[in-house]
């Protein structure tokens, strides 16, 4: 049984408890939001964690991507990205690993994590053919499926397929003119898949079989962007809208088949058309929870891109994104370290904050004003336990000379907050 179908049935499951309470809200409302499939709880039947809600009225959160690479791959140091990533706030962690043993290394993290799983199961399924010397576009329908169950087997709560590249998808990228072709992974490769075998993509063609597998696990389908921008210049062109149609289509047979499902979103997308593509994605997915990857406003900032996708996913969550996927100060570079990962995290949980303030999350509004309270009457432990990232202000407050004193060396004598109330405090 799924969340969905509980839901439907008019149950309330645990989960939706657990849901409920870190929402203040009450379980009745949460409830409906799943029948009504705005909102999804990722729990896979075999994982055990204290259950998130994403999606409509909930709080926005924040996924951390982490993973080996064929290149660099070490199980101790994903894991250390997974506990920095969850102590950094992150309400999702997203195993995208590709290289070394990748079934213990999943099961390593899962069995490890407290809080929801996710992958893209392509990765592994190509990673096992590549390792035998066979051309990637040689995978086979059956290793596309069998990965997809062992991984439902295994617990993973979420999972991205990268159903909405068709034959149909591709013919309008081929007609369109990008600058930057694929830059989803999973979506290039199925892209490959197709052309290579002359054959329509079975996550589509066979979605009924994905179907079957993610409701025997209550895994939460997270229909993949494979035609999102790379750049700011192929942003909302024909092949991402064709694709996002089909991801909507997808996303009512799933919600009718009782399995549980959201969208995945861009990617590189000028600041003043992100609010529109929200507002899109829930008009053609009838109101699914949108899951998107920054966005990025600009293409420019290598180093900096956790900036970039904070900036845009700030307005995404405003504009009615539910789940932020981080971007790092790595993106497009190398893989993150746990530092990276780190930055990246508090990066997008700023993001989120700042959207749920616009979405009238009375939680945030009342932890923004305990910090103003608290600043104005140098209150620094209270700060402290009330900022975004504890560890980073105390070190910042210690490195001053004034660190003894109620002010900061930002102004030390010439304090603002001082010399208001000498001005204005009646005696
Ligand atoms: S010293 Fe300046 S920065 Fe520091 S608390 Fe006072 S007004 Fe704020």
């Amino acid at each position: 049984m799924t969340q969905l179908e509980d839901a439907a049935a008019g149950r309330v499951t645990e989960a939706m408890r657990q849901v409920a309470e870190y929402e203040n809200t009450d379980s009745e409302t949460i409830r409906q939001q799943v029948a009504a499939g705005a909102v999804v709880i990722p729990k896979n039947i075999n994982h055990a964690f204290i259950a998130r809600g994403v999606g409509k009225g909930l709080k926005t959160k924040v996924n951390a991507n982490i993973g080996t690479s064929p290149s660099h791959f070490d199980l101790s140091e994903e894991l250390g990205k997974l506990d920095v990533a969850v102590a950094a706030g992150a309400d999702a962690v997203m195993d995208l690993s590709t290289g070394g043993d990748l079934g213990e290394i999943l099961t390593s993290i899962i069995a490890h994590s407290p809080v929801m799983i996710g992958t893209v199961p392509i990765y592994k399924t190509v990673s096992r053919v590549m390792a035998e010397n066979r051309p990637c576009a040689e995978v086979t329908e059956d290793e596309i499926f069998d990965e997809i169950e062992f991984q439902a087997k295994t617990g993973v709560d979420f999972i991205t397929v990268h159903c909405g590249i068709t034959r149909q998808s591709i013919q309008v990228l081929e007609k369109s003119n990008r600058l930057m072709g694929i830059v989803s992974r999973g979506g290039s490769l199925m892209a490959e898949w197709i052309v290579k075998n002359h054959a329509e993509n079975p996550l589509y063609e066979k979605f009924d079989r994905l179907l079957d597998i993610c409701r025997e696990y209550d895994v939460t389908l997270s229909l993949g962007d494979g035609l999102r921008p790379g750049t700011i210049f192929d942003a909302e062109d024909g092949a991402q809208i064709t694709e996002m149609i089909t991801l909507g289509q997808l996303a009512e047979q799933a919600r009718n088949a009782g399995v549980q499902v959201m969208i995945e979103g861009p990617g590189h997308v000028p600041l003043s058309r992100i609010a529109g593509d929200m507002k899109m994605q829930k008009r053609i997915c009838g109101g699914a929870p949108y899951y998107v990857l920054g966005p990025l406003p600009t293409d420019i900032a290598a180093g900096y891109d956790h900036i970039t996708a904070a900036i845009g996913g700030a307005i995404a969550a405003a504009s009615g994104a539910d789940f932020l996927c981080y971007v790092t100060p790595a993106e497009h570079l190398s893989l993150p370290t746990i530092e990276d990962v780190r930055e990246g995290v508090i990066a997008s949980k700023i993001a989120a904050h700042i959207g749920d303030l616009e979405k009238g999350v009375a939680s945030a509004w009342d932890r923004d004003r305990k910090m103003s309270e608290a600043r104005n009457r140098f209150d620094w432990q209270t700060m402290f336990s009330v900022c975004i990232d504890p560890e980073k202000a105390k070190k910042m407050r210690l490195r001053s000379e004034d660190r003894d004193r109620d002010v900061c060396t930002m102004c030390g004598d010439m304090c603002a907050l001082k010399t208001h109330r000498r001005a204005f405090d009646k005696k």
